[in-house]
């Protein structure tokens, strides 16, 4: 086979474009996703292998390798993992085929500042190595094939790239990168280890790198450093979770986060736990501080990779998450489930609904610690036996994160009140509102029920599209005469998710937008009484406007919700709200 020229997918030119003009400044990450992608071929060959260990060949060994040619300006990252077919590199490398990907393409503006900040949010990939070298070459064999099937896979990343079949002896993939003029201190021994142990010390393959010695120069040339043909590992390589908890720096932790996660910011939180029991696993889940920019977009899973006994199965595997929590990112090893657990057999394994169970609660104590902790607390605060706590650093470091992380994810969480009827309970107490006596978004049912006026038999809330409505509405006017508070909401899954709340701690919620308002006792006799005598006076009227609206009214009635208004619309308790309505027929139901 000859050379062949491909055009890149229009998508990845832009990438390619913005990769290396907003990323600059932070040159270094190119290594990580190498090294990322390197260790993920290896995870693939090892998971394929179960099936067929006859993939192995006579090179038993995963592993990556880092060298470096002063004289030639390259740097190579090879590793023996699956390889890369020619189909394989023409796809692989010349198109964008992840729908998150596409996603974040659509949302690129032009403006360099502000798709830079969302550059973060993704994983830049293969593509980034394009930010120190103008020309890259691939040079790649899928384990299980034949010697003469290897690819060599030529770009300068500008609109092209160039494929050509080769003879190669090892499986696996080398990537030379020809780095460019500004990036040549990656030719350099310490300073490539010093990135790989801030990026991928985690990484559980070794990462091998050739020892060099100092040697003096002679004949009154400068000494330098040359290669000893000794090849060491770099890394810990152990991966991270199977470290004991007091062996991790938080520094550490937060470099696995972005690692996996592809975020540039530190997490908000995260919980590092071995469970025994039932069943056996390791957790490392974390809570992020921003919400990625697809976390609406449909078949968007939560960030969970699967282990088992160490060895990568799926990412994102869903059936150890439920939809409401898919913010949540980290890990997962189970010690019991088998290394060929399908996607299929996992919603099916009792393991899994253990692991799942208990990691759902791990994130409601998370952030139940973090609710716990959001406002300041008093610096010495007597505690119930009379003992004065002092605030720890620790929870000093918690303050103001509820909030951050509700104003992010708020409206996902509510989500679960549909979805996890066991934990409904625990996710109500999670909830904070909007409320008519209060400033901000933090009015949990909690604090509404201590502040519940004296005869006050209900928790009452409106929808509405924005808050500026739900503070406006007519519907509220007879509770503000009165002084009682009522929450406001305004997500747009608030309607659906009320739904499947009665009641908060024995007191139920009524909605003041449906039916007749009931205000129990709040309504003193002499109100009752001229309500019904009112009632009575309008009859004559409220009949004659009944026919009036007979096809677009079910009824008419006189009101003691309303002080200022004339009339306002109101749904029968058991009817969909008119915000739900709306919703649904924007959905085109
Ligand atoms: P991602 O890793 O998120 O899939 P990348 O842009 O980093 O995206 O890589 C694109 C694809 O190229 C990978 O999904 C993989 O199929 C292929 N690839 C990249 N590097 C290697 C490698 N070292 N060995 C085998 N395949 C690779
Ligand atoms: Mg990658």
């Amino acid at each position: 086979m000859t050379k062949k020229t491909h055009s890149f997918q229009a998508e990845v030119a832009q990438l390619l474009h913005l990769v290396t003009h907003s990323l600059y400044s932070n040159q270094e990450i190119f290594l990580r996703e190498l090294i990322s992608n390197a260790s993920d071929a290896c995870d693939k060959l090892r998971f394929e292998a179960l099936n067929d260990s006859g993939l192995y060949g006579d090179q038993p060994d995963l592993e990556v390798r880092v060298s470096f040619d002063d004289k030639a300006k390259t740097l190579t990252i090879s590793d023996s993992g699956i390889g890369m077919t020619t189909q394989e590199a023409i796809d692989n490398l010349g198109t964008i085929a992840k729908s998150g990907t596409k996603a974040f393409m659509d949302k690129l503006s032009g403006d360099q500042k502000a798709d830079s900040q969302l550059i973060g949010q993704f994983g830049v990939g293969f593509y980034s190595g394009f930010i120190v070298a103008d020309k890259i070459t691939v040079e790649s064999r899928r384990a299980g094939t034949e010697a003469s099937e290897g690819v060599r896979w030529t770009s300068g990343g500008m609109g092209d790239f160039e494929v050509e079949q080769i003879e190669r002896a090892q499986r696996g993939t080398s990537i030379t990168l020809h780095l460019r003029e500004d990036a040549q201190d990656f030719l350099n021994g310490y300073k490539l280890k010093e990135v790989i142990a801030k990026y991928s010390d985690h990484i559980s393959l070794p990462i091998l790198m050739e020892k060099e010695e100092w040697k003096e120069g002679e004949n009154e040339q400068p000494g330098e450093m040359v290669k000893t043909g000794e090849w060491e590992t770099v890394n810990k390589a152990s991966a991270l979770w199977t470290r004991a908890k007091k062996d991790i720096s938080a520094e550490q932790y937060q470099d696995f986060y972005k690692a996996i996660s592809h975020d540039y910011e530190d997490a908000l939180t995260w919980s590092h736990n071995r469970v025994e029991g039932n069943t056996e696993y390791t957790q490392l889940l974390y809570i992020p501080a921003k919400a990625p920019f697809d976390l609406y977009q449909q078949g968007k899973h939560a960030g969970i990779k699967l282990y088992v006994k160490r060895v990568f199965i799926m990412d994102d595997a869903q059936a150890l998450m439920p939809q409401y929590l898919r913010f949540v990112k980290g890990v997962i090893d189970s010690a019991d489930l088998p290394l060929n657990v399908s996607r299929e057999l996992l919603q099916e394994s009792r393991d899994v609904r253990l692991i799942r169970d208990g990691s759902v609660k791990r994130v409601l104590s998370m952030l139940e610690d973090l609710a716990r902790h959001d406002k300041p607390q008093a610096a010495a605060a007597e505690g119930s036996d009379g003992v004065v706590d002092v605030v720890s650093e620790d929870d000093k470091a918690k303050e103001g994160k509820y909030s951050r992380f509700y104003s992010e994810f708020g409206a996902v969480l509510k989500e679960g009140l549909g979805e996890d009827m066991a934990n409904k309970e625990r996710i109500a107490k999670l909830l904070r509102f909007a409320s008519t006596t209060q400033e901000g978004l933090n009015t949990s049912f909690a604090d509404y029920k201590a502040r519940m006026k004296e005869g006050q038999e209900a928790i009452y809330y409106i929808t509405a599209d924005t808050l500026a409505a739900a503070k406006s509405s007519p519907q509220l006017e007879v509770f503000k005469k009165k002084g009682i508070e009522v929450l406001l909401m305004s997500d747009r899954v608030d309607e659906w998710a009320l739904n499947f709340l009665q009641d908060f701690d024995g007191t139920s919620l009524q909605s003041v937008a449906k039916g007749a308002v009931d205000l129990g006792k709040l309504q003193n006799e002499e109100e009752k009484k001229a309500a019904e005598e009112a009632a009575e006076a309008f009859k004559p009227v409220l009949a004659q406007l009944k026919e009036a609206l007979k096809d677009r009214a079910d009824d008419v009635r006189a009101t003691s919700r309303l002080v200022d208004s004339p009339a306002c619309l109101v749904v029968s308790d058991s009817g969909m709200s008119l915000q739900l309505a709306r919703l649904l027929k924007q959905a085109g139901q």
